[in-house]
C-alpha cells in the first residue's frame, strides 16, 4: 500500500454530518432562505460557452475589489474560505513551524495546517469563551508562522476586539495573521484594509453564509499586494468555476437583499437570546448568525426533539469545553417563530435545571 506523508497519516478527520438534512436547516450556519433572485436569474442564462471555456477570474476580482473599496491586487477569489486557509498554509508553513489558534474554533485550520507538518498549538479560550489576547501574545515565538482567528468565532459566536488582533499582528511580524471574517455581515466589524499598516495581516470572507451560496463555493482572501502575489503563486488559476464567477457580481450587486436577510437574522438572534435568558438556559452572546447554548444532560434529547419537529441543530458537545452544548443557526423571522415554539415545547418536556445565565 502506498504510504502517505507522515503529516497526512496523522491528520484529524472532519466529516461534517451532511447526510439526511431534510427540514429546517439550523445546523450549518448557512443562509436558510437562499440567495438573491438575481443570482438565480443569472444561472438560468448560463450557456454552452460559459461551461466550455476555462473560467476567467480576473474581471470578477475587479468587481469584488471595487465593491469592497480595495485594489484587485489585494484580493484573490477562492473556492470558499476553506481554500483561502489552505493557500495561506501552503504559502507560509514549513514542517516544524508553529501555528497558533484559540479553541474551540473552526476545524479546518487544524487540518490544513497539520497537513504541512507544522506544529499546532491550541490555546484555550478565556472565561465564557472570550478571546484570550494575553495568552496568545505569550505563545508567540520565533517559529510562529501562522495565527488563525475566526472573528466572530465558530462555534461560540464570540468576537475579539480589533485592536487586540492588530496588537497580535504587530507582535508576530514573522507570522501570517489570518482573520477569518466568514460571519462579518452579522458583526459588521472588520480589519479590511488594515494590512496597509500591518503587512502580515490576511482577511477572509465567504459567500457561503449571508449570501446563501455555500453550494457554489466562493470566498475571498485579501491582504497587501506583496502577500497576495506570494499566495497567488501556489493557487490554481481555475479553482473558482464559471457558474460561481457568473453569479458573484449579481450577489454583490443585490445589497438590499443581503441587508434585509442579515437584519432578520440579527433580530432572530436577539429574540432567541432573550428567550434563553428568560428560560434560564446558559448561552454565550453571539455576534454571528448562530447561538451556542448549554443544555447539559438534556442536549441529546433536545437535538432529537428538534429533529422530530423537522428542525436540524448541531451537536457541538465534542468541541473543547463544549460538553452538553448545541449550536443553533438563525434564519428568517418565520423560521425563528418556528424555532422558538419548538424550543419551548421541547424544554418543557425534557426539562433543564436552571443554570447560571449569561448577560
Ligand atoms: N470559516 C468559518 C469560521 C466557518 O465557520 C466556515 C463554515 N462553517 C468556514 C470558514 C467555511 O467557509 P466556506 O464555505 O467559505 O469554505
Amino acid at each position: 500500500m502506498l504510504k502517505p506523508r507522515r503529516a497526512a497519516q496523522n491528520l484529524p478527520t472532519y466529516h461534517p454530518p451532511l447526510g439526511g438534512r431534510h427540514g429546517l436547516r439550523l445546523d450549518f450556519n448557512e443562509n436558510t432562505v437562499g440567495c438573491s433572485p438575481r443570482v438565480l436569474e443569472r444561472i438560468r442564462r448560463i450557456g454552452v460557452e460559459d461551461l466550455a471555456r476555462y473560467p476567467e477570474r480576473e474581471p470578477v476580482e475587479h468587481v469584488a475589489a471595487n465593491h469592497l473599496g480595495i485594489r484587485p491586487q489585494e484580493l484573490l477569489l477562492t473556492n470558499g474560505v476553506d481554500e483561502a486557509i489552505h493557500l495561506v498554509c501552503q504559502t507560509y508553513l514549513e514542517a516544524d513551524d508553529e501555528v497558533l489558534f484559540v479553541v474551540p474554533t473552526f476545524a479546518m485550520y487544524e487540518i490544513f495546517a497539520s497537513a504541512t507538518g507544522a506544529r499546532i498549538i491550541k490555546i484555550p479560550a478565556g472565561k465564557d469563551f472570550t478571546f484570550p489576547t494575553e495568552a496568545v501574545l505569550r505563545h508567540i515565538a520565533a517559529h510562529t508562522r501562522l495565527i488563525a482567528i475566526a472573528n466572530p468565532n465558530n462555534p461560540t459566536g464570540a468576537a475579539a476586539p480589533l485592536e487586540d488582533l492588530l496588537l497580535i499582528a504587530r507582535s508576530a511580524p514573522n507570522a501570517a495573521i489570518l482573520i477569518d471574517e466568514a460571519y462579518y455581515e452579522f458583526h459588521s466589524e472588520t480589519l479590511l484594509r488594515r494590512w496597509a499598516d500591518q503587512p502580515n495581516l490576511f482577511v477572509a470572507r465567504t459567500f457561503s453564509k449571508a449570501y446563501g451560496l455555500a453550494g457554489l463555493r466562493a470566498g475571498l482572501l485579501m491582504a497587501c499586494e506583496d502577500s497576495m502575489s506570494a499566495v497567488r503563486r501556489v493557487a490554481s488559476p481555475y479553482s473558482v468555476n464559471s457558474v460561481a464567477l457568473a453569479c458573484l457580481p449579481e450577489a454583490l450587486g443585490d445589497r438590499s437583499y443581503v441587508a434585509a436577510y442579515v437584519q432578520e437574522v440579527c433580530e432572530g438572534r436577539d429574540r432567541l437570546q432573550a428567550e434563553l435568558k428568560s428560560l434560564g438556559i446558559r448561552f454565550w452572546p453571539s455576534r454571528a448568525n448562530f447561538v451556542l447554548l448549554h443544555l447539559g444532560a438534556a442536549n441529546g434529547a433536545f437535538i432529537q426533539g428538534m429533529r422530530e419537529r423537522g428542525i436540524l441543530v448541531r451537536d457541538r458537545s465534542r468541541d473543547p469545553d463544549c460538553e452538553g452544548c448545541v449550536r443553533i443557526t438563525l434564519g428568517s423571522t418565520e423560521q425563528t417563530d418556528q424555532l422558538l415554539k419548538a424550543l419551548r415545547e421541547i424544554l418543557s418536556q425534557v426539562g433543564t435545571s436552571r443554570q447560571e445565565v449569561h448577560p
